[in-house]
């Protein structure tokens, strides 16, 4: 219906990734989880992901799961439950992380109705302050409870770090949460298969072999998929720029840097603020704000400055651009980790998924 803006996926890329992640960690004794909820579970990237050696798919969204459904591995559910969804829970996600005794008792029911056996990761929260029980006791309470519920399996425990309170993944935290699994194991007389210490941040942790040993798993998305771990940083031997974005410019004009009489607010209700750099080259792209957050782009010229935008249009200074643009010329951009994710989740982008063998 639209060519662009187009966010276009470099699967080729995103391939070798997947490898090299994969390896890396069955290097380091850890089995990665594959999170597709970047790509909003993007059919064909979870398909990569598969074909890569990823034996269990993870997200944060049920209908993301059920986009997986057809795919021939396990699937986990990242986000806790909610309770109106338990039904489809033990449906489209083998295995769910959790932390509430209501849930994990819904759960219980809805696994016996289908009749089958659900997978359960009781989250610990080692400090981050997002999910989990902050209390060991509590963490060993609900573990119980899992092994005395029917319809549900207790696989482990988990924890995540990073996301919301900056905490890192050490050797320290990762080590209270293999304790606790000792401690579990020892009071419930079973056995705790997965200990899943964190998400892509703890991959530099796991390089520098700071992982201890019983730490088998890692949930796995910005590092697959756009090749960063903790802070964004990059990891080495593998690539960052799979997703780009590309915009189609739709007006080139000459026009003063600031406003005749700037009196009102943007359409954002922010008093707008301008840099006085003289007449300059203008160019407008048809994307704007309800596509995606400007600061999340970075032009692939870099004599190209972003300089605002509303709803619908970015505003660009190309006067010192190293080419020269008219309208219908296509502009590339970086994109951001939380860019990607705004434009996959976007009606109104296209996505384009190219690899060497085969440009779709
Ligand atoms: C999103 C998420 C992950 C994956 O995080 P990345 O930084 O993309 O690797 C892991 N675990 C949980 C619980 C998540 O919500």
């Amino acid at each position: 219906m639209y060519a662009y803006p187009c966010l276009t996926v470099n699967l080729d890329s995103i391939r070798n990734n997947i490898h090299a992640m994969v390896e890396l960690c069955h290097r380091h004794g850890v089995e990665p989880a594959g999170v597709t909820k970047l790509a909003c579970a993007n059919p064909e990237i979870a398909q990569a992901m598969v074909e890569g050696g990823i034996t269990l798919l993870a997200d944060s969204r049920l209908i993301n799961l059920q986009r997986l459904e057809g795919l021939p591995v396990k699937k986990m559910l990242l986000r806790l439950p909610a309770l109106s969804e338990v039904e489809a829970v033990v449906r489209f996600a083998q295995v769910s992380l959790n932390s509430e005794e209501n849930t994990l008792r819904a759960l219980s029911k809805a696994a016996c109705q289908l009749g089958i056996t659900h997978g359960v990761i009781v989250m610990h929260d080692l400090g981050d302050l997002r999910e989990g029980c902050f209390f060991e006791e509590e963490t060993l309470h609900l573990a119980r409870t899992v092994t005395e519920l029917p319809g549900l399996q207790l696989e482990g425990i988990g924890a995540n770090l990073a996301c919301y309170g900056g905490v890192e993944p050490t050797t320290d935290n990762q080590t209270e949460l293999t304790a606790i699994a000792s401690r579990i194991e020892q009071a419930l007389d079973v056995q705790i298969n997965v200990i899943s210490g964190a998400s892509s941040a703890g991959l530099f942790l796991m390089l520098r072999g700071g992982l201890p040993k019983a730490v088998n798993q890692l949930r796995l998305g910005a590092s697959l998929l756009m090749g960063i771990g903790l802070n964004d940083d990059p990891i080495p031997g593998t690539c960052q720029s799979a997703f780009s974005l590309q915009c189609e410019i739709i007006e080139v004009k000459l026009k003063p840097s600031v406003p005749a009489e700037s009196t009102a607010l943007d359409a954002f209700g922010n008093k707008p603020v301008f840099v006085d750099r003289g007449i300059r080259r203008r160019a407008i792209c048809a994307i704007g704000k309800q596509d995606i957050d400007i600061n999340q782009i970075t032009p692939h010229d870099s004599g190209i400055l972003v300089i605002g935008g509303s709803s619908d249009h970015l505003i660009l200074d190309i006067t010192d651009a190293s080419q020269t643009y008219s309208v219908g010329d296509i502009i590339e951009f970086d994109i951001s980790y939380s860019g990607v994710l705004q434009c996959m989740t976007s009606e109104y982008v296209a996505k384009r998924c190219i690899s060497a063998d085969n440009q779709s």
